[in-house]
């Protein structure tokens, strides 16, 4: 593409009162749409089932934001045969032709920027910042993988052989599914579903449930930025049934994943098993979950250590994979930043994400309770510091929540919870620090703050983690910057918005020809 280079996109300054007025305006304007339904999308058509999923806002759990169609297993099948009847053809367009699709859609995407936020604060409880930091990373996952796939338009470099011609290419895996989670409904549902149609394989989409109508939305621009039908088959539905049924499908190609360790490795499970008339093994992208530390020495810039604590746990309610969830203090300077983390939290303001509270309602039901339940847990394993209540009575809201003193061996220090919540050790020193880090199989985030360059070093090479930062929050990757996955059980590394993101998607062919 004849375009410039790949730039992030920057975020909307909200201290600016233009900004907030533009950002309520786009939710009166969205409210005008409560209540109705989304479609699914097959092979272009739309098709509205009797059956319905139904969005709340967490925040206000009496206002229903609309209802979504609900795909089964008949329409699971005729998804599957129309992405594999387009991808016949979507394969041989040319790299270019489909990413200029991509960068439509971002452009889209950026005029329509404040009406995507507003969505994203009713059916997801984000607040102002939280909404537009992601739809800023979906602009990113356009610009980027358009940009990128021209990479993969020309063979890749083999050594010249005497005689012969050999030649090296990329081609398109098939027919995938992308399963998806709701903490990030729009960046990651964009990013999972236009990397592998860029490169030329079609896919069938199932958002989550909780936030179906962003995903709809979002593939109502893909169309609208010109994406021929049935190369995205919009299949929203329930995980347990039409994603189980397609990922166990012989049709299936592959799979890429983000979401729990538990529901991803069934998943690598059921697809590793060759079912009849499947030609081919199935490859899974997996990004999972994570259990993120973040380490704070006696040589740090504890004012800037303990900011970045508060906004790396508690952002989006600590509800983003990478959220910091434990929190590593060594002795010298533990009771002063425990002291000092527990203050900033307290002062955090709780309340709807349409006020631009600083900690919003979590995303539904279960989520509440299985929070709760793990505060019930960690007053049996621990200090309650702050926190440690929640209230149902409007939203899913739960005061976001610290204990300290937790053994390494917790069930608090060990399982992901997935919310305000956070775990706080004491470390005898650095080294000890180090190996609470690593003490649990997850290795998606983590962070140090030190001045010590040789801890620094030793955390550079040794700290288990697929994204690893010093001095600054752990959370907030950017596209292209800092390519985001983890490894262990958070996933298969396959690092979003990183460079080699999209060769998830492509396989090679050697072809020689001799003269
Ligand atoms: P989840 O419960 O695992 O669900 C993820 C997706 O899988 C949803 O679309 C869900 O559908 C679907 N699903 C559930 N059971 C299924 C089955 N048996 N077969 C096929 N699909 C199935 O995760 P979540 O609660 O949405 O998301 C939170 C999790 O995602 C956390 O663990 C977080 O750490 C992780 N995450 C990881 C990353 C990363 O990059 N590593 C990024 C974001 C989030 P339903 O909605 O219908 O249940």
């Amino acid at each position: 593409l004849k375009i410039g280079p790949f730039q992030t996109e920057s975020f909307i300054d909200y201290t600016k009162p233009e900004n907030v007025k533009a950002h309520q305006d786009a939710l009166k304007k969205v409210r005008q749409d409560l209540g109705k339904t989304v479609p699914l999308i097959i092979n272009g058509e739309r098709i509205f089932t009797e059956e319905k999923l139904t969005s709340i806002n967490p925040c206000d759990i009496q206002e229903v934001v609309g209802y979504s169609s609900k795909a089964t297993i008949e329409h699971a099948e005729q998804a599957l045969q129309g992405a594999w009847e387009a991808f016949s053809w979507w394969k041989n367009w040319t790299m270019d032709a489909r990413a200029r699709i991509l960068i439509k859609a971002a452009k889209l995407l950026r005029d329509r920027r404040h009406e995507f936020n507003a969505l994203m604060a009713l059916e997801a409880g984000k607040n102002y910042a939280e909404a537009d930091v992601e739809t800023a990373e979906a602009i990113d996952f356009l610009e980027y993988y358009g940009r990128q796939a021209d990479k993969y338009a020309h063979p890749a470099e083999t050594f010249p052989y005497p005689g012969e011609e050999n030649e090296l290419h990329w081609i398109p895996l098939g027919v995938g599914v992308s399963i998806s989670p709701w903490n990030f409904p729009l960046a990651i549902f964009a990013g999972m579903l236009t990397a592998p149609i860029v490169v030329g394989n079609t896919i069938i989409v199932k958002p989550a449930e909780d936030t179906s109508l962003i995903a709809a939305k979002f593939i109502d621009l893909l169309i609208e930025a010109g994406l021929p039908a049935g190369v995205v088959q919009f299949l929203p539905g329930v995980g347990e049934e039409v994603g189980d049924y397609l990922v166990k499908h012989a049709k299936t190609r592959f799979i890429t994943f983000t979401g729990s360790r538990s529901v991803g490795l069934y998943i690598h499970a059921e697809a590793a098993k060759v079912v009849k008339g499947q030609k081919w093994i199935k490859r899974t992208i997996m990004e999972l979950g994570g259990k993120d530390a973040m380490i704070v020495d006696e040589t740090a810039d504890l004012e800037n250590a303990v900011t970045s604590a508060v906004q790396s746990a508690f952002g989006f309610n600590g509800q983003k994979c990478s959220a910091m969830s434990r929190l590593i203090l060594v002795d010298a300077i533990h009771d002063e930043v425990l002291a000092k983390f527990v203050e900033r939290t307290k002062a955090l303001t709780v309340g709807n994400a349409e006020d631009n509270s600083n900690v919003t309602a979590v995303v539904n039901d279960e989520s509440f309770e299985k929070i709760q339940k793990y505060i019930e847990i960690g007053k049996t394993e621990a200090k309650l510091e702050t926190g440690g209540t929640a209230d149902g009575s409007k939203g899913y809201f739960i005061q976001p929540t610290i204990f300290s003193g937790v053994d390494p061996n917790a069930r608090i220090a060990q399982e992901e919870v997935f919310g305000p919540f956070v775990a706080v050790f004491r470390a005898r020193d650095f080294d000890h620090a180090l190996e609470i880090a690593n003490s649990t199989e997850y290795g998606l985030t983590g962070g140090v703050h030190s001045r010590d360059r040789a801890r620094l070093e030793k955390a550079r090479a040794e700290f288990e983690v697929g994204n690893l930062y010093f001095n600054r929050k752990i959370t907030g990757a950017l596209v292209g910057v800092q390519p985001f996955g983890g490894y262990n059980m958070s996933g298969t590394d396959s690092k979003a918005g990183g460079p080699d993101y999209l060769a998830n998607f492509l396989q090679l062919k050697t072809v020689t020809e001799r003269f």
